[in-house]
Parts: C-alpha cells; structure tokens; sequence
C-alpha cells in the first residue's frame, strides 16, 4: 500500500510528488499518457519563476525526472475509478490493474475542448489537430489556420508562422484574451492573417482536411488549407471521480485553495481543481500545497 498516489504526471501532481516524497511518503504516480502534462504542449515557456525561457517538452521532462530522483514511482496507465474502503483507497485502472493508497491526489488537469462541429472528430490526424507543437511540422510550406484567442492560439500561431507558408488565426472576437507581447509578434508575421469575429463552422475535404467555411459577421469565407489547430482552452475530465469527490458545474473538482475536497484522504491539484488562475506557476502551487495537506492527514 502507498501512503500516497498521485493521479496525473503535470506539473501539479509531479510537484505533489517531489513534495511528498520529501515528507517521506511512498509516492505512485499514475499517468495516462507522457509526464510532463500540458504544458510539453507549450513551444516556449516565459513565465516560469528563474527560467527566463524553456519550451514546454524541456520544462516538463525537468519535473518528471526531479519526483523521480526523488523515489517517486511511476506507472502509465489511466484510472477509471477510485472507491473509497474506509482505511484506505482502491485506484482501479483500465486494464484491470488495482492499487491501494492511504491518500489520493487528484491531479489529472485537463484536455482539449472540441469545436464540436461536424466530421472535426473524424478528421483528427487528417489535417486537424490540437497540438501545433507536436504536429506543426507535418505542414511545412502549407496553409494552416489556429482558432483561438488565448496564449495557446497566439503562441501556435507564432510556432506554424515560422515553417508555414500562411497562417489564419480565428477567433470569435476582436480582441485577444492571449497576452499583447504574442498579439504584437503577430501583428510583424507577413504570412499571418487575422480573421476576428469568425468561427469556423464547416470542415472540408473528403478523407483529408482541404479547407474549412468561417462565418464571420454574418458572412461565409472559404478558405482553402490543409491544417486546422484547435486552440480554444481545455476542459476537465474527471467524471471517474465523481463517486468519490464532488464536481462543479464545469466538470472541476470543487476545493478551494487548501486542495481539500471534502473527502477525507482524498485531495485536488492543479488544473483539474476549480479555480480562476490555470497557469503552470499555479498548477506546481497547488501541488506542494495538496501533498502538504496529504501528509498532515496522513500523520493525522
Ligand atoms: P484560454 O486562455 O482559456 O483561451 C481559450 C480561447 O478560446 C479564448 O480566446 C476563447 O474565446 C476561445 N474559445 C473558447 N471556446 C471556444 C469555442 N467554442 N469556439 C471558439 N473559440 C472558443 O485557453 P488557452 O489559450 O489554452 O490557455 C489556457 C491557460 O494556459 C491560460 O491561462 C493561458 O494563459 C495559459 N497558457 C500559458 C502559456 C505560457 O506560456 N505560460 C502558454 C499557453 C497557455 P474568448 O476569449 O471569447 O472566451
């Protein structure tokens, strides 16, 4: 039995991790995919306290190795319940595979929100996609188009702007909620075309993405291109967790900066939790402050 697992591999759960390891809890942390969270997403990273810049892969993997040398273990795998026996905590995973904890830490962030149009989920690898970095380069010398108006969107702009014949960036107002500096670097690109007040509202093409129809004030434009990235925020996933912790109206993890949920022995950290800031300086707060709590209730 561990005294803690940790469920998601970001930067929250890493920082819970490297926290409690250092309280000298045994530490699982199970991940469903790569370590590192969203942010391996990023191309660059700014704002991270002492790193003036890193890309999002670097930064991520610096994490994952800290909790490891600090005798976290690790597992992929994806949880898909937990049950609550009293003492302790069954983590039950896909394929079968159960562990035991004395405490949980919920830190499983969060995915990409879908632009929930037609064909968008049968096209994905065919010209859309939600991650610029990893797939950017496939559409070296095409036209591609962002959609968003938040730092993703404007950072994926920038990143596709640079191997890109041309670049649509898409957003449904006049105006950015992404920070001014990424606006203004945007501004500079010849090959970047604002479409504002628009949203993309068909996908097409037959087996692969060959343009897409924007309606944008009250009109329809075609443009023709062979990649679209979805940027547009993210969305939690945490209906395995229901059960056991109560959920907000957006799917979150209700708590409050403290990371405790109600549930005894059962704590939340990082993007995953209800709140107003998701930032990666915020996530790695939550995470020492969630394996802190864990540890006290642990020492009871
Ligand atoms: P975000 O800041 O929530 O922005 C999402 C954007 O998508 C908003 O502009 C929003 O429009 C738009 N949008 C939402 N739903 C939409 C829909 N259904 N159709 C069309 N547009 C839609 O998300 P994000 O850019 O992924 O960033 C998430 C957090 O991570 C933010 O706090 C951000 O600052 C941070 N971040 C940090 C870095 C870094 O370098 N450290 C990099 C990337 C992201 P409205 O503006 O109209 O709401």
């Amino acid at each position: 039995m561990y005294d803690i697992i940790i469920i998601g591999g970001g930067p929250a759960g890493l920082t819970a991790a490297v926290y409690a390891r250092r309280a000298g809890k045994s530490v699982l942390v199970l991940e469903k995919d790569a370590l590192g969270g969203q942010i391996t997403w990023s191309p660059r990273v700014e704002n991270y306290p002492a790193i003036p810049s890193v890309s999002g892969m670097d930064l991520g993997n610096l994490m994952a190795e800290q909790a490891m040398e600090q005798g976290a273990e690790v597992e992929i795998d994806e949880v898909v319940e937990i049950r609550d026996c009293v003492d302790h905590k069954l983590v039950c995973c896909a394929f079968g595979t159960e562990y035991e904890g004395k405490a949980v830490i919920l830190a499983t962030g969060a995915k990409p929100r879908t632009l929930g149009i037609p064909r968008e989920e049968e096209l994905v690898g065919c010209g859309v996609g939600y991650c610029a970095v990893c797939d950017g380069a496939f559409f070296k010398d095409q036209i591609v188009a962002v959609n968003g108006g938040g730092n993703s969107a404007l950072q994926d702009a920038l990143l596709l702007s640079e191997t890109c014949s041309r670049v649509y960036l898409i957003h449904r107002r006049d105006r950015f909620r992404g920070e001014e500096k990424l606006v203004e670097a945007l501004r500079s690109k010849k090959n970047v075309e604002f479409v504002l007040n628009a949203a993309v509202t068909e996908l097409l093409g037959e087996e692969e993405l060959k343009g897409i129809v924007v309606e944008q004030d009250g009109e329809r434009r075609w443009i023709e291109l062979s990649g679209l990235f979805v940027a547009i925020g993210h969305e939690p996933d945490n209906k395995a967790f229901r059960n056991v912790v109560k959920l907000d109206a957006g799917g979150y993890v209700s708590a409050g900066e403290d990371c405790m949920t109600g549930t005894a022995g059962v704590f939340v950290a990082g993007d995953c939790r209800g709140k107003k800031i998701r930032q990666v300086t915020t996530a790695v707060a939550d995470g020492a402050v969630a394996a802190l709590a864990a540890c006290a209730w642990l020492e009871g």
